[in-house]
């Protein structure tokens, strides 16, 4: 079949484009290269440059099996400061990629949604029926579109799914994290690991966990990439389904640095910083919709192997392997 990935020269996005050539479908990305790579957009894939606002000039006269949809703007601490480029770019930008779509006859969409929609949970591990309150307007951008596209799926032909991230890690085919500037705490560590920037700061010692330091449920972003190809394959023209993806283990700021050092053999120099705005104390998933609805199974939990990829991969673009 034939598929759009929009974003397909991000991270998660060029993980998605890959799997879908392996899985021999045919792939365009469509990715304006604000936070993209070129080179990360996998060689047999089309490329179109262009943003999600502009996709009905991009996409005339084209045909896709399905879309999805990853391009947006995703770092917490912009949103808090320029909510309007969340507005802008996550919602604006969704509404005229859907009007796009449907001029074109595409009706099948996966979305990239965020566990950032559940704010503050008050129980965990999170399922999809918790309270949606997010608290930042990154979050509030992508729970406007989940639910933008509830309303679309329900009020005529188009079949959505949101898939609601985690914490993801790792690397895949040369793929990995590469953002600018950085704000994940794997490829951080893993920056100060190979000398490419003087220590990190643990952001908060005082939450309400065993160790004092938040908790996160990481994700192998191979085995996230492939819940996108099995969800493409079940949505039902009509239907809009939410599915929350993580391992449903907890691993905390200092657990991942620990690992970080096994991982690397290198001794990280750590500051100890106060609570950066914004981050729950702990996020772990159930992923048991997924498991059950999609038949997904992660097949890469060990938080060491998606710190190992990742390093691997670093290794390799500073010239180090
Ligand atoms: N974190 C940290 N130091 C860093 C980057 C992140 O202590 O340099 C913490 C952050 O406060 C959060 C966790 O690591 O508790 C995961 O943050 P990340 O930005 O990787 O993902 P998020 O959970 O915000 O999506």
């Amino acid at each position: 079949m034939n598929f759009l990935v929009t974003g397909g020269a991000g991270y998660i996005g060029s993980v998605v484009a890959t799997r879908l050539l392996e899985e021999g479908h045919g792939v365009t990305v469509l990715d304006d290269l604000s936070t993209g790579h070129f080179d990360a957009v996998p060689e047999g894939a089309s490329f179109v440059e262009s943003k999600v606002h502009d996709a009905g000039a991009a996409l005339a006269g084209r045909h896709f099996d399905g879309v999805v949809h990853l391009a947006a703007s995703s770092l917490v601490a912009e949103s808090i400061a320029d909510p309007e480029k969340y507005h802008a770019n996550n919602v604006v930008g969704t509404r005229l990629l859907l009007d796009a779509l449907r001029d074109i006859g595409v009706g099948r969409l996966v979305f990239s949604s965020t566990a950032a929609v559940y704010g503050e949970p008050e129980t965990v591990p999170i399922d999809e029926d918790a309270p949606t309150r997010p608290v930042n307007p990154y979050g509030a951008s992508k729970l406007a579109v989940d639910q933008m596209l509830a309303e679309e799926a329900q009020a005529g032909e188009l079949g959505a799914v949101s898939l609601r991230y985690f914490n993801v890690a790792g690397a895949y085919a040369g793929r990995g994290e590469r953002h600018s500037p950085e704000s994940h705490l794997v490829p951080i560590a893993l920056e100060a690991a190979i000398g490419l920037r003087q220590g990190l700061a643990i952001y908060g010692q005082d939450y309400p966990t065993p160790d004092g330091t938040c908790v996160r449920d990481y994700i192998h972003v191979a085995d996230l990439a492939d819940a996108h190809l099995v969800a493409l394959d079940v949505i039902r023209p009509g239907h809009h389904r939410v599915y929350n993806l993580g391992n449903g283990a907890g691993f905390s700021v200092r657990e991942v640095l620990a690992a970080v050092e096994e991982v690397t053999g290198v001794e990280l120099e750590v500051d100890l910083a106060g609570r950066r705005p914004g981050d729950p104390a702990v996020l772990v998933a159930s992923a048991e919709r997924a498991r059950r609805e999609l038949g997904w199974e992660p097949t890469r939990p060990a938080l060491e192997q998606m710190i190992g990829d990742a390093w691997q991969v670093l290794r390799e673009r500073a010239g180090r392997s």
